[in-house]
């Protein structure tokens, strides 16, 4: 744009209506860099000014941002944001703005009647100066990809609203006792609002390693609600054992982000549950934990009754290695979709036999049913323990002992 029709926008803005500095300055904004919108609209004034000493021109109101740029208009709104986030942790923030109907359309009336191409929205300078005010109050620092606290000014109803940003806890965890599963089991008759079935608890298992855990952060956290992430799920009658089963625990809306891990990994029922190596992490390492796809170790307790120890050995021998087809077991099926996978066997052997129980151990790629391996699952899991032993054999008892490495945050 040459510097005579920069003036003739000016000037047809300034005959336009009475407009303010940032206003005025901000429909030029794309053109020039290291001034304030302000500082650029007063600049322009004041050229104009002095080629039209004939004219004055208005300062006062402004017809665009109806005064929403006047210095104790601006702190009002910080003053605002800062009530809002009286008792909330925060140490990153970013602000945006919904603008009002009204505001919206003075400003396209203004590129429209002035043709104006190099403006800077009105709320993105809204958004940049309330924040600038925020920063110097409160010691905090502006975030753009993941703030800790979104801050939305709703100039229609004059009024700030809060979004907190979840917090992320990796670690990994052990389960201790059978018979809880991962995660909340909502009651299937009545979806959780509490029937005769699940007496009144909405839930059709007292308790689960989410709860254990999530109940224990979340008034340390403040939050309104937590979620447990797997990186997959040992049955419920299987305990978790060895270095335990990653995890990430989301705390959603937390009002305080800095505690001491260590006061929730002291804080959780060791009777049940235990925790190690807890630490912070991003919401971004959650869909790398889900996608990950880590060997697991099983040692399983198999009825054998008088089996000869040899055959058995034999047997394991032939299934190490052994690539299975496995189609979703039958125990399952009500809630999950038939397929076939196919997964390998890496390694198993065995530990002893006692009293007509053999305990051995397995080594598979992740997503393998481990109860179905041993007893074939009537022909859905091929080659199975039984069939290769052609004996009906099944697991008795289940332990995971240990959880490869999640990689992309573990290692
Ligand atoms: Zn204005
Ligand atoms: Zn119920």
């Amino acid at each position: 744009m040459v510097e005579t029709d920069l003036l003739k926008t000016a000037e047809k803005i300034l005959e336009f209506g009475p407009i303010c500095d940032s206003c005025l300055g901000r429909q030029f904004a794309m053109l020039s860099t290291g001034l304030t919108n302000r500082e650029r609209g007063r600049a322009l004034r004041t050229v104009i000014r002095m080629s039209h000493d004939d004219r004055t021109l208005p300062e006062k109101g402004c017809w665009v941002c109806l005064g929403l740029f006047e210095r104790d208009k601006l702190a009002s709104w910080a003053e605002k944001v800062e009530d809002a986030l009286h008792g909330i942790e925060c140490r990153t923030f970013l602000i945006g703005t919904q603008v009002s109907g009204l505001l919206s359309e003075n400003e396209e009336i203004l590129w429209g009647e002035c043709g104006i191409q190099y403006a800077e929205p009105l709320k993105s300078e809204l958004n940049r100066e309330i924040g600038k005010l925020v920063s110097e109050r409160k010691g905090i620092e502006v975030e753009f990809t993941r703030p800790d606290v979104l801050i939305i000014l709703d100039l229609a109803r004059d009024r700030v609203n809060l979004s907190i940003n979840a917090r992320f806890i990796f670690g990994r965890y052990l389960k201790l006792i059978r018979g809880i599963p991962q995660t909340r089991w909502p009651c299937s008759r009545c979806r959780g609002k509490g029937c005769q079935a699940c007496n009144f608890t909405g839930k059709l298992y007292k308790e689960s390693v989410e709860e254990l855990i999530g109940e224990v952060a979340l008034p340390l956290f403040k939050g309104e609600d937590y979620r447990l992430h797997g990186a997959g799920r040992e049955d419920i009658d299987a305990r978790m054992l060895g270095r335990g089963r990653p995890f990430i625990l989301e705390i959603k809306s937390p009002k305080a982000r800095e505690v001491d891990l260590k006061v929730l990994e002291d804080g959780v029922d060791h009777t049940k549950v235990s925790l190690t190596g807890l630490r912070y992490t991003d919401g971004s390492r959650v869909e790398v934990l889900k996608s990950a796809s880590p060997t697991k170790r099983y040692r399983a307790k198999i009825r054998v009754g008088d089996l000869d120890k040899i055959r058995l050995e034999s047997g394991l021998n032939e299934l190490s290695g052994a690539i299975i087809d496995q189609k979703t077991p039958q125990r399952v099926l009500h809630r999950r979709v038939d397929k076939t996978r196919r997964r390998k066997v890496i390694e198993a052997h065995l530990l002893g036999i006692e009293d007509g129980y053999a305990i051995i151990e397995i080594l598979s790629e992740a997503g393998l049913y481990i109860k179905e391996l041993v007893s074939g699952d009537k022909g859905r899991s091929s080659p199975s323990l039984s069939s290769i032993m052609e004996e009906d054999l099944s697991v008795e008892e289940l332990d995971v002992i240990d959880v490869g490495d999640i990689e992309g945050i573990e290692i």
